[in-house]
């Protein structure tokens, strides 16, 4: 079978860069896929209790890109999930509080009592406006005291213990966006995303990805790694030994395209820890931050996350404990670990791939970014809007 475009790994990246160059662009698809299932890092499954997992981690979907949304939508129906996050911190006298995350003006009562919070609004709200979001960094650079005492307890209670535990590195170290993502909220929303479109697949994400990729036009073969079948050689793709002209679009670990030659891009894996417990919830929220102590970062329990009632006797949740990614076959590579050194690493790979004029490098690992995935949907969508109009 002769093939007009070649796809590399069907998660978001992939599979939607596939499902539109068939359906608008009539192309035929050949989408390779090393794990044994379709949705990269999004798949989802039943346990053996029946609870619907995310075998790699939380995944809620949440998005302003109306493109997006109404792009996935014609793929899946969904079921209004507003995610609601909580710290879990030690009290001081043997029980735990929980305070809302991101740190926001309930938390600030909960962490400081009625009247010293509502003082402490007010000298904020003065300072940054209402409704507004200030990353901790920022916060920190005020020089008021009171100010300043606040960033600190955010700092030491939120921050600087579950940053060590994910990058082991503090807030200061790592890419500034990367805290930027969980600000200070001067608010009383307690979700952890405010964007206009937020959900969980009604199905699950699997369904969705099967959706898209269900297209005569796209063949998807899963379980061998695409790369002992395509080698890179003197500018050109070769696909089981012949040259293949068409695009390529590849979505795997840039490094490992060219066989790890400038040395390893650093990554940070995870190992997630499944427990099953009778009753029918675990915990008060989708996902409880462990803030101040535990190995682990945060504690998910799916049931809340998917609204699922069935299983009533038994609830799955997940553990996870991030470690310095090292290659190992048996790992996956999760968080890119932005910082100039890796982005100039980064930037040698990119500019072997510059060399092949039909290979375009998209997702999250292969452009080594901290993307969500409606920002891999959206560029999906951008590099087939390109691709289609070429021809
Ligand atoms: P991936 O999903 O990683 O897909 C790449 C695919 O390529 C994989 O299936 C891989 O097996 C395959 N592949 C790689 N190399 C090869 C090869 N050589 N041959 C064949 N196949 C190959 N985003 C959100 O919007 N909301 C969330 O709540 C959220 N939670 C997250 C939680 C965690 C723990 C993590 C790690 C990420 C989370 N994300 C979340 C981000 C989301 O996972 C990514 O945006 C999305 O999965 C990126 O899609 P992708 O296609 O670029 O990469
Ligand atoms: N973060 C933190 N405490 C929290 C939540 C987040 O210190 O309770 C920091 C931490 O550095 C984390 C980053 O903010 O890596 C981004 O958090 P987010 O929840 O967006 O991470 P993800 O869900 O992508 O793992």
């Amino acid at each position: 079978m002769n093939y007009d475009v070649l796809v590399i790994g069907a998660g978001f990246a992939g599979a939607v860069t596939a499902g539109e160059l068939a359906r608008r662009g009539g192309k035929r698809v050949l989408v390779l896929e090393r794990r044994d299932h379709v949705g990269g890092n999004a798949y989802d499954c039943l346990d053996e209790q029946g609870v619907l997992i995310h075998r790699y981690g939380p995944h809620i979907f949440h998005t302003q890109n109306k493109r997006v949304y109404d792009y996935l939508s014609q793929y899946t129906k969904w079921l209004d999930y507003q995610h609601e996050v909580v710290a879990s911190i030690p009290d001081g006298q043997g029980g735990r509080l929980e305070m809302p995350v991101p740190f926001n003006l309930t938390s600030l009562e909960i962490a400081f009592g009625p009247e010293k919070a509502a003082q402490l609004e007010r000298k904020l709200i003065d300072t940054y406006g209402a409704e507004k979001k200030v990353t901790i960094l920022e916060l920190r650079e005020n020089a008021d005291p009171e100010i300043a005492a606040l960033a600190d307890y955010v700092y030491d209670h939120v921050f600087v213990k579950y940053t060590m535990k994910q990058w082991g590195q503090t807030p200061e170290e790592i890419d500034p966006a990367t805290t930027a993502r969980v600000p200070v909220f001067l608010s009383r929303d307690c979700r952890y995303f405010q964007d206009p479109y937020q959900g969980m697949p009604e199905q699950g994400y699997t369904p969705l990805f099967e959706a898209i990729l269900d297209h005569p036009g796209i063949t998807v073969e899963l379980g061998r790694d695409a790369l002992e079948r395509v080698k890179l050689e003197d500018g050109q793709i070769l696909l089981d030994g012949e040259v293949f002209r068409s695009p390529v679009i590849y979505t795997g670990a840039a490094d490992e395209l060219f066989g790890c030659r400038f040395g390893r891009l650093p990554y940070r894996t995870l190992d997630f820890k499944f427990e099953s417990h009778k009753g029918p919830y675990y915990q008060s929220h989708g996902t409880v931050n462990y803030t101040m102590d535990e190995e682990f970062t945060r504690i998910t329990e799916f049931k809340r996350l998917t609204g699922q009632t069935r299983p009533q006797s038994v609830t799955t949740i997940m553990k996870e404990y991030s470690r310095a990614y090292t290659g190992a076959a048996e790992e996956t590579p999760y968080y890119a670990i932005i910082n100039e050194n890796n982005n100039a690493l980064y930037a040698k790979y990119r500019g072997e791939a510059e060399r092949f004029s039909n290979l375009h490098l998209l997702g999250r690992l292969a452009e080594y970014k901290y993307y969500n995935m409606d920002a891999i949907a959206a560029r999906a969508l951008e590099l087939a809007d390109t691709l289609l109009s070429r021809g």
